[in-house]
């Protein structure tokens, strides 16, 4: 990945620009851990980086950045915010550049994430960024609290960074947090949610959780974690949690959290309920009603049939064996049958279900 990396960094400065790896690919890199996305900054414009590179998808105009996917990798490639107001043509190149590289990493949220790679290799660490990862510590870069004023999801990329990493807070971030807290009313809830899901997905969510609950972002954040259950999922959590009603959620999600909760709210787990609802949703609901997952497990796997596909016979066969057309009765014979197969009152053999329909419907 980092060989990948390099040579995406050599194509750009073999055309005469400068270009780095900053942020998570580095801080991640020292830390041992890989990832596939890569940030890199460059004296490159967009423009240039597309001439450079053919196989490029979805500029992000609105950052100036450029989205290059390259095998299974991902690079965003940013030009540097600010050109340095100092260059002039008696300073040498290179001083220029370190210039523009640091006016574009003090833009940068976390020491941690301003340590940049050049085409070599090579740390590059203008901010004292190394440090703080080897301590692994998160500082703002300048003052917190201005900082977390200027963009308050400042404050959630630190708890997630806490939670993901297992870093701690400085004092001085713990304290900014406390004081601007209620800024992260200004978010807006996409943004929220999707740094929450981040955190939420994450098998240290608890320990991103009991932050936010401690550092009192829960009320800010209009989230309600007094029934939080933790050893789900994403999906789990949220369910199990009082949202806002303005968080949004795609259809999907809604239609599983809906579903959990309905569940949820049923008294029985029979198999009936195991059923209609599937083991993922059985899981989940059981699991916020404290049942054992591989009692769940079990019983889901003792189910006589797990979709209506595995039912021994047809609506069509039905209506040849009663005689009858298509009809609303039809789908009530079939969901009565669904039911008694799965309470073990008939079994799933053709010959058992035609008794029994003969028996009851003719
Ligand atoms: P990861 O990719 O693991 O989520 P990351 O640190 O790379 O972590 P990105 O969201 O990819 O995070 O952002 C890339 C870099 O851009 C960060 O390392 C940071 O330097 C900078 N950055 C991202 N979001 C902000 C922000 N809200 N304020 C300031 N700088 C930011
Ligand atoms: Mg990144």
């Amino acid at each position: 990945m980092l060989d990948t990396a390099l040579r995406i960094l050599n194509e750009i400065t073999n055309q005469g620009f400068e270009a780095y790896i900053v942020g998570g690919f580095v801080r991640d890199y020292l830390l041992g851990i890989t990832t596939n996305d890569v940030d890199i900054c460059t004296s490159a414009t967009p423009k240039d980086i597309k001439e450079i590179f053919e196989n490029i998808t979805l500029p992000r105009v609105d950052y100036g950045a450029v989205r290059l996917n390259f095998k299974n990798y991902r690079f965003d490639i940013m030009t540097f915010r600010k050109e340095s107001e100092y260059s002039n043509n008696r300073q040498p190149l290179e001083v220029k550049y370190i210039k523009d590289l640091l006016i574009d990493l003090q833009r940068r949220d976390f020491k941690m994430n301003t340590v940049c790679m050049d085409k070599n290799g090579n740390i590059i660490d203008l901010i004292d960024g190394k440090k703080d990862i080897e301590n692994k510590i998160i500082n703002t870069v300048g003052d917190s609290i201005s900082r977390f004023v200027e963009d308050p999801l400042r404050i959630l990329r630190a708890v997630r960074f806490y939670t993901t990493l297992e870093f701690e807070l400085s004092d001085e971030v713990k304290t900014a947090i406390l004081r601007t807290k209620n800024e992260l009313r200004r978010l807006s809830y996409q943004r929220k949610k999707e740094e929450l899901d981040k955190i939420f997905c994450h098998k240290n969510a608890k320990r991103g959780i009991d932050l936010i609950i401690k550092l009192g972002l829960d009320e800010e954040l209009e989230l309600d974690f007094k029934h939080c259950v933790y050893n789900t999922d994403l999906i789990g959590i949220w369910s199990s949690i009082g949202v806002n009603g303005k968080y949004p959620f795609t259809k999907s999600e809604k239609d599983l959290i809906n579903k959990i909760k309905e569940a949820r709210n049923l008294d029985n787990l029979d198999n009936a309920v195991l059923f209609k609802y599937g083991l993922y949703v059985n899981v989940i609901a059981g699991t916020i009603k404290g049942l054992d997952r591989k009692e769940i497990g079990e019983k889901y796997n003792a189910l006589p049939i797990k979709t209506q596909d595995e039912v021994n016979i047809t609506s069509n066969q039905i209506m040849g064996v009663l005689d009858m057309e298509p009809s609303k009765k039809i789908k009530e014979i079939y969901e009565d049958l669904i039911n008694n197969i799965l309470c073990g009152k008939v079994e799933n053999n053709y010959e058992e279900i035609v008794h029994y329909l003969i028996e009851k419907y003719k």
